[in-house]
């Protein structure tokens, strides 16, 4: 690749950013609005539907490994040669050099994708990278509290596991009563007995089923999320996958290069990627039934955030809550701005000025017409509760009439110069 490809150069001006930040000390995650608004909020992509892959694990698991090959075929946009030429580095979310601080939290890819499927409808694409540590008793609180955020927030999460469930028994979900979550596929890296269940996700499908069997003689606390994990889920998957060979795991002089990978794992890795990433499979991320925009999701991190900072595990009802929550707070902003748009259209700053009556005229239709959108879009959460929220609406719609009306009179000529005008006719009595 030349360095006046396009692509390149996108990739070089875009980069990995924290976006969920931990407070080791603190035993506390915050969450960075201006990092995220800026992600999601670009011109481009804030109204498209979202699809949102999360790739999650620990530390050193080889998360930013697989996501850059993901990054590899987002770029490549389709093309057969995505997996990149034999002597490539591979770049995009790892850190080379040896000093990689290993921080626990959620990345986001700073380019959002758009992409076209098959109905004809435009995607945005957003990338994240989850990563937790367990080392200790608190660190696994952590982690699970990290966890479920990434799970509440992803329309597809991959775990990146060595084993199954080692680091899930925590999460105790009876109380959801809908599929809150969408898919989730765990990833299990280095597996080395192909002979049993073959690598991919047939083998990998085999091989969960038998381990989702409840058994008698196992603790409880497993049993039950081997029988609650399938009603969290709308689909659960998983995918074997082949150890890279010896200088990826052990080569500290390694780039990532496809020289030095084991063509088995290449090869399960072709499959993989456009399993999660090809358009026709790509899944928006839905809330209690309707597809969430990039502008939306922000909402939705911000509320769940906040049922996160708090000492103990969230309950599932608080959980379910924030959901809530965050569906009307969405419904709210997306009505707001249908507003804010036809009213720019009818009196925005190139239009010209209006009779106030005529104004106030649109202003109402239109303020039906959003309360209407409001209303439309499926929420959790009740109808008193909701009409809270429409209550909200209705006041910011008010608010923001009257920055529109200033706006109107600013530009009635006459009104403006009725003061020295009336000044003049006094001067000349
Ligand atoms: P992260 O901390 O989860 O983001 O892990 P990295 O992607 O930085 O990978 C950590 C190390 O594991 C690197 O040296 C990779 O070359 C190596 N690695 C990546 N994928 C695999 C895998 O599937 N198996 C093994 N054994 N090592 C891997
Ligand atoms: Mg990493």
């Amino acid at each position: 690749m030349s360095s006046s490809d396009p692509l390149l150069e996108e990739l070089e001006a875009s980069g990995p950013v924290q976006i969920v930040i931990s407070d080791e000390e603190h035993h506390q995650f915050s969450l960075d609005e201006e990092a995220l608004e800026q992600i999601l909020l670009q011109e481009r992509v804030r109204d498209l539907h979202v699809v949102v892959v999360s790739v999650a694990g620990a530390f050193r698991k080889g998360k930013s490994f697989l996501l850059d090959f993901m990054l590899r075929y987002m770029y490549s946009q389709g093309s057969d040669a995505w997996l990149g030429g034999t002597d490539e580095p591979l770049t995009g979310f790892t850190w080379r050099g040896g000093c990689e601080r290993q921080t626990t939290g959620i990345q986001a890819w700073s380019h959002v994708f758009t992409v076209e499927k098959p109905d004809g409808s435009r995607v945005a694409v957003l990338l994240l990278d989850t990563q937790g540590a367990f080392d200790s008793q608190s660190t696994i609180k952590d982690c699970a509290t990290l966890f479920a955020l990434s799970t509440m927030t992803s329309s597809v999460q991959v775990r990146h596991a060595s084993r199954l469930f080692t680091e899930y028994g925590r999460l105790a979900m009876e109380e959801i009563y809908l599929k809150p979550f969408q898919s989730l596929m765990f990833l299990i890296r280095d597996w080395s007995y192909p002979y049993e269940h073959a690598y991919g996700l047939d083998g990998g499908n085999k091989f969960l089923e038998k381990r989702l069997q409840v058994k008698q003689n196992q603790h409880e606390e497993l049993q039950n999320v081997r029988k609650h994990i399938h009603s969290c889920f709308s689909s659960i998957s998983c995918c074997l996958l082949p150890h890279p060979g010896l200088k990826v795991a052990t080569n500290p002089h390694f780039d990532g290069r496809l020289r030095d990978i084991d063509e088995e794992f290449k090869r399960e890795l072709v499959n993989l990627v456009p399993l999660l990433l090809a358009p026709e499979n790509l899944m928006e991320k839905e809330i209690s039934g309707s597809k969430v925009t990039c502008r939306d999701l922000l909402q939705y991190f911000r509320a769940y955030m906040k049922i996160y900072q708090g000492e103990e595990l969230p309950h599932p009802k608080s959980m379910l809550q924030a959901t809530a929550e965050a569906n009307n707070l969405a419904a709210v902003a997306g009505a707001k701005d249908s507003y804010s748009r036809s009213m720019e259209q009818v009196c925005g700053g190139d239009r010209p000025y209006m009779s106030p009556a005529d104004l106030e005229r649109s202003h109402e239709e239109l303020k039906q017409s959003c309360v209407r959108q409001f209303r439309g879009v499926k929420k959790m959460g009740g109808e008193e509760f909701c009409l809270r929220y429409q209550e909200q609406l209705e006041q910011e719609i008010d608010e923001a009439y009257a920055s529109f009306l200033k706006h109107n009179d600013g530009k009635n000529i006459f009104f403006a110069a009725r003061t020295p005008a009336t000044l003049f006719a006094v001067m000349f009595v």
